[in-house]
């Protein structure tokens, strides 16, 4: 007799983890199969878990906000006490810089309003104040260092200041985030198979019926869930449905710097997560006062997709980190730049216009929660609470693709059209086609 289970979850990371909850909450009795030793251990592991509101589509910045109320209550949320320790939501607030002319600050600044977001506005001597190691130049436009030989000349025009989300901040432990919704989920009757790998998707009259790991077990299942982070494109391969999808994803590799906080600056203490358009980086306080910069996908930055996951060059690259570190040096004179290269690097799973794809698919009982762009650890909560919603509707027989399915969110009430993450919308021009998502 093959273990059987209501609904295999492919994948324990962050929205894996986030997905079973959600389900065994809701009287599901689920198993997350994962190839990795534990939960959190594939891309999860390196994110920046940065929790912020600035997305380019109205859908996004809803999303996101609703994120900022699981973050804040999370150990009520979740209802239990995990024995390796909970997270923190470090709630720093986040910066995004006011550039002179049209910038993403003036798009996200109208759809806060239409939203209800809380926000602060801060002219250029509140930034100063704020943040007195910020220089407040405008370089008009992002370069490479080792491309450009006017990478350090500045435009002449200053910031404007900068539109700040108090509610904003990071995860302390992106890791430990997917380890407290195991045990939430295992509270509520969830299971965990770790190194495991899932190889085939087993399927009977276009209804998925379960899986096959590598060591030749079969496992039963009517409903199965792709979550599978930067492996996702090949589990729909297997699963045979990606012909059928308008927007597909695939991986991205990237690269995140850590450097020490300039000499007699506490950023780890006194630091804000800020998102700089005018040399295209985010930037957060890390432990050990130090800060962590991410590129926000500039044309000039060269885009490494991989084509099979398990390989890639996982070392920080001289030529990515000068590009990153050097950009940060123009918005911080005093940085120090250290001589030898630190950082972590990890893959993005992302879709064709860097919006996820929550939805169902053209085979029965078969979902996904794919394509997260480098965008979508803070929103894990809101993914789970949402698949959960659209699952429970399709096997009631809700015909999504027809009339998509609306979600009332928990913390903020706003409704969330799950039509806006289609497998089969079209690419979303709205859309950052970065990080920002
Ligand atoms: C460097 C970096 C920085 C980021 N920074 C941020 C940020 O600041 N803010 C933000 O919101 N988002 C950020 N993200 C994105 C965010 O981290 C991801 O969207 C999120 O962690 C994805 O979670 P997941 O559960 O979908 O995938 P993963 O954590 O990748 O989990 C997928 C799991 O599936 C398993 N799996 C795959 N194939 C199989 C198989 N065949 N059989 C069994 N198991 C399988 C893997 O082992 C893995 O554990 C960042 C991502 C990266 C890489």
């Amino acid at each position: 007799m093959n273990r059987k289970a209501d609904a295999i979850i492919v994948g324990a990371g962050v929205i894996g983890s986030a997905v079973a909850f959600e389900l065994a909450k809701r009287g599901y009795k689920t198993l997350n199969i994962d190839k990795l030793p534990t939960s959190g251990y594939g891309s999860t592991s390196n994110s920046c878990a940065i929790v912020r509101a600035y997305y380019s589509t109205l859908d996004g910045v809803a999303m996101a906000y609703e994120g900022f109320f699981y973050w804040d209550d999370w150990a009520n949320y979740l209802g239990v006490n995990d024995e390796r320790g909970m997270i923190q939501y470090m709630k720093t607030g986040s910066i995004l810089l006011k550039l002179q002319g049209e910038d993403h600050s003036k798009k996200c600044l109208k759809l806060f309003n239409e939203l209800g977001v809380e926000y602060e506005t801060w002219d250029l001597e509140t930034l100063k104040k704020k943040m007195p190691i910020f220089s407040h130049d405008q370089y008009g436009g992002t370069t490479r260092p080792d491309e450009d030989e006017h990478f350090w000349d500045k435009s002449g025009n200053q910031i404007e200041g900068a539109l700040f989300t108090p509610g904003s901040g990071y995860v302390s432990d992106p890791q430990l985030s997917s380890h407290n919704l195991q045990v939430a989920s295992e509270a509520k009757g969830g299971e965990f198979l770790f190194n495991s790998e899932i190889t085939e998707i087993r399927q009977e009259s276009g209804k998925v019926i379960g899986v096959t790991l590598k060591s030749g077990e079969q496992i039963d299942a009517p409903i199965v869930v792709n979550v599978a982070g930067p492996h996702s494109f090949i589990i729909n391969q297997m699963a045979g449905v990606e012909d059928e999808m308008n927007i597909k994803t695939k991986a991205l590799r990237h690269e995140v710097h850590h450097v020490p906080s300039p000499d007699g600056f506490d950023f780890e203490k006194d630091g804000y997560h800020t998102s700089d358009g005018d040399n295209a980086i985010y930037f957060r306080p890390e432990v050990g006062n130090t800060i962590l910069i991410g590129s926000e996908d500039p044309e000039c930055d060269p885009q490494e997709w991989i084509a099979d996951p398990d390989k890639y060059n996982n070392q920080v690259t001289e030529s990515q980190w000068q590009a990153q570190v050097y950009r940060l040096a123009r918005r911080i004179p005093d940085l120090k730049i250290p001589s030898r290269t630190r950082g972590v690097v990890d893959l993005y799973d992302v879709s064709d216009d860097w919006i996820p794809i929550y939805d169902k698919s053209v085979l029965g009982g078969f979902y996904m929660a794919i394509g997260s762009s480098g965008n979508q650890f803070k929103n894990a909560p809101v993914a789970g609470h949402c698949m959960a919603e659209l699952i429970n509707a399709c096997e009631k027989g809700h015909d999504h693709d027809a009339d998509p399915v609306k979600v009332k969110t928990v913390y903020t009430g706003l409704e969330l059209n799950m039509g806006f993450y289609s497998r089969n919308r079209e690419i979303n021009p709205n859309s950052s086609f970065s990080v920002n998502g």
